[in-house]
């Protein structure tokens, strides 16, 4: 009896052998036809064909399967066939992970962000003067902050609201960067003035509200300068990633995303921060991942539990907004720290051991 059912499963076990050889032999044949539909433009899945194969397998069913268990196996085989095509050609994005397996490094002025470098950004919503941004300098300095951050194009809501100092704007962030020894980075709207952005700020952002403007994210492309690109108010994270994409197929490959909150219906923060977007980025691309903790949360105190929640979660950089008297701030009045308080932010965040940061050259 023993020797029977030892017998048996024996058998099976040969079976199962031959039918994974089978499979894949099976595979084998899937992926050559995928390859010659890609060629010649059809599309992977044939419906028709499907169906007649299954019909076929149906009229030739001997049992003890019955024909709708048949069709599930079946069904089963050509599902995972199909997928077997469609991976086999899915298009390798530049700055998806499997074109790219290392993370993206960028080194800014001596402050190395991605890979196992984090940076912390901070600065005001909007260059408003050489003595407001002289004053958020210094503390930045002081509180070993290499990046200062300050729009000087803003993208307001309304019209009627300050819209930032222009290129007068970049000049007072190249002044005040070179005096401090900080970094500079500065949102950019329009095309043309990618050139002349490049001449005064290390980093050009592109802004929420820009993210799927082709024609900048064309031209940002084309800079010499690094971009960071946040991601669009209502985006998803595959839109966001085609978004940097164009920045990477137009030439420029030193690139950084940004999660910044997305809109939904909760109204106790500004916006919601999706933290899974992090771990998400960071597995689909090889691009440092940052998250604004200012924007996302639209308030100040949450901030360090957000700033430790983003770190965690795998991120290469935190942006913070900080003002020197936020309550007279032209934009984003509510939501900047002021300098006491951000202090304190980057001394918890420190605390937390969560911030790994580069040693400058
Ligand atoms: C900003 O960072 O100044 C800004 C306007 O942010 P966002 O584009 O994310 O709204
Ligand atoms: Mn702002």
């Amino acid at each position: 009896m023993n020797d029977t059912l030892e017998q048996l499963r024996n058998r099976l076990d040969d079976i199962n052998m031959e039918l994974l050889r089978l499979l894949n032999a099976r595979a084998e044949v899937v992926r050559s036809i995928g390859e010659i539909k890609e060629k010649q433009g059809l599309s992977k899945f044939d419906p028709i064909r499907e169906r007649k194969m299954l019909d076929d397998l149906v009229n030739h069913n001997p049992g003890p399967f019955k024909d709708s268990e048949i069709r599930q196996l079946f069904k089963e085989i050509f599902k995972a066939s199909l997928n077997l095509q469609e991976e086999d050609h899915k298009p390798k994005l530049l700055v998806s992970r499997n074109k790219q397996p290392d993370d993206t490094v960028l080194d800014i002025k001596g402050t190395v962000i991605g890979g196992t470098a984090q940076v912390m950004i901070a600065g005001p919503c909007s260059v408003e003067s050489y003595e407001q941004l002289r004053t958020v300098a210094a503390a930045l300095k002081e509180a070993g902050v290499k990046v200062m951050r300050g729009g000087a194009f803003k993208p307001r809501t309304s019209p009627y609201d300050f819209q930032g100092l222009g290129v007068e704007g970049l000049k007072m962030l190249k002044e005040v960067g070179d005096e401090f020894g900080l970094a500079t980075i500065s949102e950019i709207v329009h095309p043309a003035h990618i050139d002349i952005a490049a001449e005064y700020i290390d980093i050009i952002q592109i802004g929420a509200r820009n993210m799927q403007n082709f024609e900048l994210l064309k031209e940002a492309g084309k800079a010499k300068v690094p971009v960071l690109l946040k991601r669009g108010i209502a985006a998803t994270l595959e839109e966001f990633i085609h978004a940097a994409e164009y920045i990477a197929v137009s030439g420029n490959s030193r690139l950084m995303l940004i999660e910044r909150g997305i809109r939904t219906y909760e109204k106790w923060t500004r916006n919601t921060l999706d933290i899974s977007a992090v771990p998400i980025l960071k597995q689909e691309t090889h691009l440092p991942v940052l998250v604004d903790v200012t924007h996302s949360t639209g308030r100040k105190d949450i901030l360090l539990p957000c700033a430790k929640a983003a770190l965690a979660a795998g991120a290469d950089g935190v942006m913070v907004e900080v003002h020197p008297d936020p309550q007279t701030a032209l934009s984003d009045a509510a939501q900047q720290l002021d300098i006491p308080q951000f202090i304190s932010l980057m001394k918890g965040i420190r605390e937390s051991g969560l911030l790994k940061e580069t040693v400058q050259k």
